[in-house]
């Protein structure tokens, strides 16, 4: 069992498919994986799939599986070689199918035509391009270039300005969901949400088939924050397109709000993307990324991504173990410093929510040496780790679907929970802290649950329990 706190998502990919890969990265600390549906076939992840669940037996740990849906992302059509686009010159945006050069391409998305005006501004190959509407036509409309550069085939649109008329689901989408959710996965990712109507649809579709994480990478989801959370089970903070639609500047305050939001109401929040990405040819990270993983975990994150890292990069074990390093370094500095850590949460109203923080008080307050959650739904597990208590958090509970999720949950180190009588359970509670090493006869532990017992949705007890 792990004493650290922050989980490591790993996106699987070529590099990485295999029981043997698989085995090394989980060894090297992966907590939960990432199967990324805007790459591969469903015969690929299939494979994939597979293989994590036998190494997951194998190892007896359960492993969440995150599939993340490609979502809305818009693309030029095919260009002719070596096109070049010249600053100020001016670039036509067709709807009907056209090779594209340096005075027009083709854009097959109707909805963009539909939401652009004049001044908007239009994004290309992950923001590397820029133009600003201009003249706005039925079948095309015209764009200066105000950043110019190489510009080729199938290359990314954004269009941040605009609340696009999108689905989050495309057809694409529609069929990997019902691929991924056949095959078992536990979470699915949202790509592009916009508003929290978004989500609820997708839950509607999805219903408790899996968890919904939803990637915050539009600048209009900022705006219903709050009810995006609200209707998510976790979120994603997606620092690549978040990155290109806002000036990068404004992700780390993004990312600072988004875990203070996430971590008041109990939701999982991930950080993703470029993490470690020099990490992708090179063996060693560079300070700046090291800088930035610890930042997340002196932020309060519950989770850090590997995106290329893990699933095409060259290092993909070394990248983990040094994320792993990272993370632990970082939480034993906050362990010695609480004021460079996730700051205290105000005192809670809610009775559920105010017997966790009573609870995590009371564990430190008499020294406990871990405190044990009994919980059906993983409810009273999120309650007792948003208080980000800093000693052991043992999650007992009965099914391995909850197991799987708490994958992301901060400090959560879950275990099969055989018995179903509180008293029964109590001793369990004892054999597996001191079983794991966490405590021996005599010292005391703190065990949160719901009465009734078993029953999913409540905290409302605590009990000092000694060995
Ligand atoms: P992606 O999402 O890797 O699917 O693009 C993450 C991000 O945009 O940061
Ligand atoms: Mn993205």
């Amino acid at each position: 069992m792990t004493e650290r706190s922050t989980k490591i998502l790993a996106t699987i990919g070529d590099k990485t498919g295999t029981e043997e890969m698989l085995e090394a990265l989980f060894d090297a600390g992966v907590n939960m994986v990432r199967l990324n549906f805007s790459h591969g076939t469903q015969d690929e992840h299939a494979a994939r799939i597979k293989a994590i669940r036998a190494v997951e037996k194998k190892r007896g740990v359960p492993v969440g599986i995150l599939a993340d849906l490609q979502g809305p992302k818009y693309r030029i059509g095919v260009m002719q070689d070596n096109v070049v686009l010249e600053e100020g010159a001016k670039l036509t945006f067709c709807r009907e199918e056209v090779v594209g050069d340096a005075t027009r391409v083709h854009l097959p998305h109707d909805d963009i035509f539909d939401a652009i005006l004049p001044h908007t501004t239009i994004l290309m190959d992950d923001g590397k391009l820029r133009l600003r509407v201009e003249t706005l036509g039925d079948k095309a409309f015209t764009a200066e270039v105000i950043t110019g550069g190489p510009l080729k085939s199938r290359k990314g649109v954004n269009v941040p300005d605009v609340v696009l008329d999108t689905k989050p689901l495309t057809d694409k989408d529609l069929s990997d969901l019902e691929f991924a959710l056949s095959h078992g996965v536990d979470g699915v990712a949202l790509s592009f949400v916009q508003r929290a109507s978004d989500v609820i649809d997708a839950k509607a579709l999805i219903k408790d088939r899996a968890f919904i994480v939803s990637k915050i990478e539009k600048p209009a989801a900022l705006d219903e924050i709050d009810d995006i959370i609200r209707a998510s089970d976790a979120i994603m903070i997606a620092r690549g397109d978040l990155g290109v639609e806002l000036p990068p500047a404004l992700v780390p305050p993004v990312q600072k709000t988004l875990i203070g939001k996430c971590r008041m109401v109990g939701k999982p929040v991930i950080v993703a993307t470029q993490m470690l990405e020099s990490m992708i040819t090179a063996p060693a990270p560079t300070r700046a990324e090291a800088s930035d993983v610890a930042g997340a975990v002196f932020d309060g994150a519950d989770t850090v991504m590997l995106s290329a890292e893990t699933a095409a990069g060259a290092y993909p074990i070394e990248a983990v173990s040094i994320m792993a390093s990272i993370l632990e370094t970082a939480e034993a500095h906050i362990a010695t410093h609480p004021e460079d850590g996730p700051s205290a949460l105000a005192v809670e109203k809610s009775v559920y929510h105010a017997v966790a923080q009573a609870a995590v008080k009371l564990a430190n307050d008499i020294e406990a040496k871990a405190i044990v959650v009994f919980s059906a739904s993983g409810n009273t597990a999120v309650r007792i780790a948003r208080e980000r208590p800093y000693l052991p958090l043992v999650v007992l509970t009965h099914d391995i679907a909850v197991e799987r999720r708490l994958c992301l949950l901060w400090g959560a180190q879950t275990h099969h929970q055989a018995q179903t009588d509180y008293d029964d359970a109590i001793e369990e509670a004892r054999a597996v802290v001191k079983a794991e090493g966490l405590g021996s006869t005599g010292q005391q532990i703190v065990v949160v649950a719901g009465m009734p017992f078993g029953i999913a949705g409540t905290t409302n007890s605590m009990r000092v329990v000694e060995l």
